[in-house]
């Protein structure tokens, strides 16, 4: 049985999925100028993560991926630090807290963690065809929708890690369950990564235009009122 976090995240991964279904992109197999170092991820999603990796037995390919990791920074604000400051009226700039360099797990084109793979990746879309240097093409609700979306991984996950990708991952590789990492990875590796880690924080609310909502609302009435045993989503994110 799955921890109640990861149930709940991966309730949210298919409600986006759902949501998401009708809308056109020109995502393909094999396209994958996207798939960078610079992504950010909670540490419930670098736990599912790991999960996989560990019933697949394939910790030594993982550690090796681990260490391709390039040069990161410790980001400054987290999305909800970001959403906080906005709210609060505040001049803030979004930051870039990994770097370009070609994700350790995309191989031949291919994601090979994608059932795995988080939140970020998942709404990562365009409606042309990506080419380096140059941001993707998406509708502005889509972009908040998939923000707010983040917003509520983060509270989630507040209190735990909060980072690049490959930074969580490798801090995570200090959990009793990913004891192989030890004879895998050097101790100072592992400590390198966690310094460039900051803790999730709680919602602080969203940055939605009124002009949005239509197409929003859905989703995240969808999310928020999603059952997990007897309880919805929101009353386990309200601590009910
Ligand atoms: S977001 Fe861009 S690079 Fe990534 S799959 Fe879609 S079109 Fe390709
Ligand atoms: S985890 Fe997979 S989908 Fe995400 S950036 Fe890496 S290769 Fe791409």
């Amino acid at each position: 049985m799955l921890p109640l976090k990861e149930e709940i995240l991966h309730g949210i991964y298919d409600t986006f999925a759902e949501w998401s279904t009708g809308l056109t992109f020109a995502c393909k197999k094999n396209c994958a100028v996207c798939c960078t170092q610079n992504v950010t991820i909670t540490a419930i999603e670098g736990e599912v993560i790991h999960r996989l990796i560990r019933e697949n037995g394939r910790e030594l390919w993982f550690a090796g991926g681990l260490q391709k990791k390039g040069t990161t920074c410790r980001p400054r604000m987290t999305t909800n630090d970001f959403a906080g400051a906005c709210l609060q009226g505040e001049d803030v700039q979004p930051e870039q807290y990994g770097n370009m360099s070609s994700c350790p797990f995309l191989e031949d084109g291919c994601c090979r963690i994608y059932e795995a793979r988080p939140f970020a990746c998942r709404c990562f879309a365009s409606e042309q065809r990506c080419v380096s240097g140059m941001s993707a093409l998406l509708p502005e609700y889509y972009l908040s929708a998939s923000t707010a979306v983040m917003q509520i991984i983060e509270h989630l996950g507040q209190g735990e890690y909060w980072g690049n990708m490959l930074d969580v991952l490798a801090a995570l590789c200090d959990l009793p369950e990913n004891r192989k990492y030890a004879t895998l990875l050097s101790a100072s590796f592992v400590d390198q990564s966690r310094v460039q880690l900051v803790k999730a924080k709680p919602l602080p609310g969203f940055l939605l235009l009124e002009d949005e909502m239509g197409e929003i609302a859905p989703l995240l009435d969808a999310i928020f009122t999603r059952k997990v045993g007897e309880k919805t989503v929101e009353s386990i994110l309200n601590g009910r």
